[in-house]
């Protein structure tokens, strides 16, 4: 693509459209940029776009400057049905993504990953390892970091470890990775690509421009990521939790590489049999990017975890509150009530995103979740499916807020209060980290409470005011 001969219309100005728009402007393209939302955030990025020479859009000239530009170029969270991309499809413009401009001006060896749940803890490890090593390496994409942000950096000899979505996968055609992992594929985003089908679909295209010379690092436990190896021309690399496994896997007590111990699973500080899958996925791509055992091992031995992620908050009249804020699906969900220790009064909601719970309260009743609190737009969704999977330990408040507190105040001494939604974020918070952070701000203020220094926190809607709405 000749940029500097193309117009360009940026649609979505967050962090990958503001970083497209850069990039864009650097190459010499024309550009133009639109959001539909109108917050202080977007104001800021347009004015700060305008700036350096890119045209915003407003929404009533939208028809009439989509007809001047030859690209758009479309943030992940803006579905391919929009209108927009439609309009653009209709009259045969191309429509990319940001990674997909990562992807053709990338000079330097690609790691990617991809898969429902454990991308940013995956891509986390790796970096680390790289970084153990000596590389110049840069957890990129996906995990906060547009690709196109970090291409002066990387340079020629850096590693992109690159976490790539379902969302992005819609619009990448020319990622190549030398290394390319997929942890995992299970229910999630549905109410975003309707099938199942059409998302396993997405997530097996972070494989298709491997060729016999790359690796395809796949889940062997997980019967749709291990089918994946029926569709690729790459060289098929497994990891499993089961013993015996060539490539990496757990025996005896040990994360092994082709029946090589390097060091024992216990000394990983990450618990949960999803975390081991993560480090032996990790395992298995450091290999195979020449990395030595030495950088491997210190570097996942040191590995404390990432923000927001089955993570101990603190204690307060001996019951655990944990921030797992980024479960936000049903499988996700299910792995923190596996790994963490004890029981736990779970709470779970948020803004549903078109998949069944039922599968989720199945598991629970076979759990350490003694108790469920539900709460948010999809409390009553939740509510039905707990019933009908005969999970009658449950309380159903709407705001976030009380919910937290009904979670501390039915949980016991000894017992955790786990923040583990299988939800969205978007109903009452603009980010799962916002969501995680107000958890911990609710722990504070109990803190404080229970020691006589601060106020109740407000309740926001009455509990039991659910029953006359929606
Ligand atoms: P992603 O970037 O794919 O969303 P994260 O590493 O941020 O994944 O983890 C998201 C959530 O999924 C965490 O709350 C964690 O409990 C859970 N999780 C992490 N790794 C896995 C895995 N391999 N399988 C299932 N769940 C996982």
């Amino acid at each position: 693509m000749l940029f500097a001969t193309q117009t360009f219309l940026v649609a979505g100005l967050s962090r990958s459209g503001i970083a497209a728009a850069e990039y864009l402007l650097s190459q010499g393209a024309q550009v133009y940029a639109y959001d539909d939302v109108e917050d202080e955030n977007v104001r800021t990025a347009a004015r700060k776009l305008s700036e350096i020479g890119c045209r915003i859009v407003e929404r009533g000239e939208l028809a009439e400057k989509s007809e001047r530009c030859d690209v758009l170029v479309l943030s992940p969270g803006i579905p391919v049905d929009h209108p927009l991309p439609v309009a653009f499809r209709r009259a045969e413009k191309r429509i990319i993504g940001e990674a997909e401009l990562g992807a053709l001006a990338l000079r330097c060896p690609v790691v990617a990953v991809t898969g429902t749940n454990g991308k940013t803890t995956a891509v986390t490890m790796l970096e680390n390892i790289f970084r153990t090593a000596g590389k110049n390496a840069i957890a990129c994409g996906n995990v906060g970091k547009p690709i196109t942000s970090c291409l002066k950096e990387l340079g020629d000899d850096g590693i992109a470890v690159a976490e790539i979505s379902s969302f992005q996968l819609e619009t990448l055609y020319s990622l190549r990775p030398h290394v390319a992992v997929v942890l995992n594929v299970t229910e999630d985003h549905l109410n975003r690509h309707y099938t199942m089908d059409n998302y396993v679909y997405l997530k097996s295209r972070i494989l298709k421009n491997c060729a016999e010379s790359e690796y395809a690092v796949l889940n062997y436990d997980d019967p749709i990521v291990r089918g994946f190896a029926e569709k690729t021309k790459a060289k098929v690399v497994w990891f499993s939790l089961q013993a015996g496994q060539e490539g990496a896997c757990l025996s005896d007590g040990y994360f092994c590489w082709n029946g090589e111990k390097l060091f024992a699973e216990s000394e990983l500080p990450l618990g949960g049999n999803h975390n081991r899958a993560n480090a032996l996925a990790a395992i298995a791509a450091a290999k195979l990017m020449g990395i030595g055992n030495a950088a491997i091992v210190a570097a996942l031995k040191n590995f404390q975890g990432v923000k927001h992620r089955i993570q101990k908050i603190g204690e307060l009249d001996g019951i655990t509150f944990i921030d797992d804020s980024k479960a936000t699906n049903v499988d996700s969900a299910v792995k923190a009530i596996e790994s963490v220790k004890g029981e736990s009064v779970i709470l779970l909601g948020g803004k549903d995103k078109g998949y069944p719970y039922e599968p989720l309260f199945e598991a629970l009743k076979n759990s350490g979740a003694v108790h469920a609190v539900l709460y948010g737009e999809n409390a009553f969704k939740l509510f039905n499916a707990a019933l009908k999977s005969g999970f009658t330990a449950i309380t159903l408040c709407r705001p976030f807020d009380v919910a937290v507190r009904v979670a501390y105040l039915t949980a016991k001494r000894g017992q955790n209060v786990l923040l583990s939604p299988a939800s969205a974020s978007f109903d009452s918070f603009r980010s799962y980290e916002e969501r995680g952070e107000r958890f911990a701000e609710l722990f504070r203020i109990l803190t404080e409470e229970k020691r006589g220094r601060a106020e109740p926190f407000p309740a926001g809607e009455e509990i039991g005011e659910e029953s006359d709405s929606e």
